[in-house]
């Protein structure tokens, strides 16, 4: 297993839910967690679809803290819309965070890694929204299905730099990008309902499984999904075992 004490570990979208989630996890595991991401309780603000912002934010990290063996790259968002009404702007929107952001992301610190001889680590944070297809959020469902092909790609890629790349597919997590929906009558109850394990996703849960993944030496291009089994359920119901 790969040993995280006193390695610099880059996590995008570090000030919020999955990200943070993974800030405290490394700094429990003797990293050095750097977060990026647009504001808030983050060491280097940086917009990861922007390509110098995410420069600036690497020569800052890289001059401050060293030189990162380990990247997570959680900074995402979801806006949704049916695909008849989606205002072709906020596809844009989302496939600039969601995957130029990744490409950026892994892509500066994958080269900072090869220059200065560094074996890394790489985790994205995708969705099981990437292998499913629940209606009304096609574009972020692609983006993250484009997130997990990418990972596999920059596997072989950066292999032979002695750099490994997985992704993670997590299902609904108690996260402030589920806020909207939480509110919603029903929503909580029918996640509960529809997870094998009979529970919601948390932070924690999901963070656990990135930090895993990522200490895994003879891992690399896989997607591990983390959703307590909600992906398993076909919603077709629980007939043919009912009636034996
Ligand atoms: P969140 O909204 O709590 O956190 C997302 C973070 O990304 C925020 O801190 C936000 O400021 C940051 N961010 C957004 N755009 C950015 C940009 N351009 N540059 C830098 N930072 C930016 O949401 P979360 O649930 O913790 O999401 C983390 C990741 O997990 C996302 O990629 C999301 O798609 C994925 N995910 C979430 C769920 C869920 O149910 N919450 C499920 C599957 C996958």
């Amino acid at each position: 297993m790969l040993q995280l004490k006193g390695r610099t570990a880059v996590v995008t979208g570090g000030s919020s839910g999955i990200g943070a989630a993974c800030v405290t996890l490394l700094r429990e595991n003797g990293a050095i967690p750097v977060s990026w991401d647009l504001t808030g309780l983050c060491d280097i603000v940086c917009d990861v679809s922007d390509a110098k912002s995410i420069q600036s934010a690497i020569e800052k990290t890289t001059a401050k803290f060293g030189c990162p063996s380990l990247l997570v790259v959680c900074a995402g968002i979801i806006l949704p819309g049916t695909i008849r009404t989606l205002d072709v702007a906020d596809w844009d929107k989302v496939f600039s965070v969601n995957m130029r952001g990744v490409m950026l992301s892994v892509q500066a610190v994958a080269r900072q890694m090869i220059a200065s001889e560094t074996n890394g680590s790489i985790v994205l944070v995708s969705s099981v929204n990437g292998i499913v297809a629940d209606p009304g959020i096609s574009a972020y469902s692609a983006s993250k299905a484009a997130v997990i092909q990418f990972s596999r790609v920059a596997a072989r890629e950066f292999g032979p730099c002695g750099i490994r790349i997985n992704a993670v597919a997590p299902g609904p997590t108690d996260t402030p990008m589920l806020d909207p929906l939480m509110k919603r009558s029903g929503y909580r109850e029918e996640l509960i309902q529809r997870s094998a394990l009979g529970a919601i996703g948390t932070p924690k849960m999901i963070a656990e499984a990135v930090i895993t993944l990522m200490q895994l030496e003879w891992v690399t291009g896989q997607t591990l999904v983390v959703d307590g089994g909600s992906s398993l359920n076909t919603g077709r119901g629980n007939w043919q075992a009912e009636s034996l």
